[in-house]
């Protein structure tokens, strides 16, 4: 046996595999009510518009589409996707060097913590966060300082509390990441109020902001959902987008929008990862824009995702003890909960697993080791039923451990 460990390099300490689909991987095998995935719903992909212009693109663009591309991506594309930008976001993109489209969200925050993090730097992130984020930063070894949330988002006041400390000790912030709107996990959406004093804080205390608008578009509720980057006047934010949950995940589309100087440092550090994003995905998703797809699937993905959320906050009020808490979040694909103080959900798992039900523990995503007692339930991609009978099951579970 050929002991490979002594070939890893000391970086891969720092690679642990996501706890979460750790645990998917027992729930995958059995019946069970998932609610601990973070799919969209597959019935919502726009198969047969997809299926005309895949084969339309290949005819039509074929030695384009099968060849390499540049490594900031297909400039047509970034063309149409610079218009999209500024007509769905508001964001005007003047330089089309500063548009990167990369191979999902994920690539972007690999990129950004590979270019901007050394060992030791602190990175500010929302308690809780993104998972996924909190583990492409990590490779980096920085110090994470964990910010709040209430109901209006991000705690600004804690932050410039915390900045000031961080400003005397002399250390060295690099950036704050943060999703605004329908937080994964936690289901809240930032305060006009805030992104404008986070901007404000980034100029006084000298750092930059990674906004994560993953749900910028799949908002279903009436509220404001003007990004950060639109009050961002001297270059602090660097925006990053994806198609997963607008269009397919499985695409693998994502793009960053940040000044010129950062995007190519960005582009550098792709060149080195994959050369370039697929071009044939490019071309799909500029048929898409060019022809309206995404735009007139929105309205029935945040109709079926509203009707899917409303069936779970339904059945938590129904079932959850009291003394538990939830958000009620306005977009996204996530209701983020709070159980009474005593619950550990991490322990609670594989009995509920046991009874057929899955949820995300919600502490791995608080930096600061809090949150043992929170959960993550995904309403996208389960039915309306499994939704109402997976939460009733936990609630029931929920109320005979407390009694316990
Ligand atoms: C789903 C999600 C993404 C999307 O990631 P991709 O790599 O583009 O599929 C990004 N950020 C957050 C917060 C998400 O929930």
């Amino acid at each position: 046996m050929i002991k490979y460990e002594k070939f890893f390099s000391s970086l891969t300490r720092f690679m642990r595999a996501s706890e979460i689909r750790e645990l998917l991987k027992l729930v995958e095998k059995k019946q069970i009510i998932s609610l601990a995935g973070g799919l969209p719903d597959p019935n919502l992909f726009p198969i047969e518009e997809l299926a005309e212009i895949a084969k339309e693109v290949i005819k039509t663009y074929g030695k384009k589409a099968l060849q390499y591309a540049p490594t900031k991506g297909v400039t047509v594309f970034r063309e149409v996707l610079a218009k999209f930008v500024m007509k769905a976001r508001g964001i005007k993109v003047s330089n089309i060097e500063s548009l990167i489209v990369t191979s999902g969200s994920q690539q972007s925050l690999d990129i950004i913590s590979r270019t901007l993090i050394d060992p030791g730097d602190v990175v500010l992130i929302e308690l809780p966060s993104y998972l996924a984020a909190i583990n492409a930063f990590k490779i980096q070894r920085p110090e994470f300082v964990g910010i709040p949330l209430d109901n209006d988002g991000l705690r600004t006041d804690i932050l410039e509390d915390k900045l000031k400390k961080i400003k005397n000790e002399g250390k060295r912030i690099k950036f704050l990441y943060t999703v605004p709107i329908a937080h994964n996990p936690a289901g809240i959406t930032m305060s006009t109020e805030r992104k404008k004093h986070i901007v404000e804080l980034a100029e006084e205390f000298d750092f930059l902001i990674v906004e994560d608008d993953v749900y910028g578009l799949l908002v279903f509720e009436n509220v404001d959902t003007t990004p950060i980057k639109a009050f961002d006047k001297n270059g602090r934010v660097i925006y990053i987008a994806s198609f997963s949950k607008i269009l397919s995940p499985g695409l693998r589309l994502g793009y960053i929008i940040a000044e010129e100087p950062l995007a190519d440092l960005f582009e550098r550090a792709k060149q080195s990862m994959d050369l370039h994003t697929s071009s044939l995905s490019q071309f799909v998703a500029m048929e898409a824009l060019r022809k309206g797809i995404i735009e007139n699937n929105l309205p029935r993905i945040k109709e079926r995702y509203r009707r899917k959320r409303d069936a779970m906050l339904n059945a938590i009020e129904e079932n959850f003890p009291e003394g538990s808490q939830w958000s009620r979040p306005v977009g996204g694909l996530f209701v983020f909960a709070w159980a009474p103080e005593k619950i550990d959900t991490y322990k609670l798992l594989p009995k509920a697993i046991e009874r057929g039900v899955a949820y995300v523990p919600g502490k791995p995503f608080f930096v600061d080791g809090s949150g043992s007692n929170t959960m993550r339930l995904n309403f996208s991609y389960p039915p309306e039923e499994n939704i109402r009978k997976g939460i009733e099951i936990l609630g029931k579970l929920l109320k005979e451990e407390l009694s316990s």
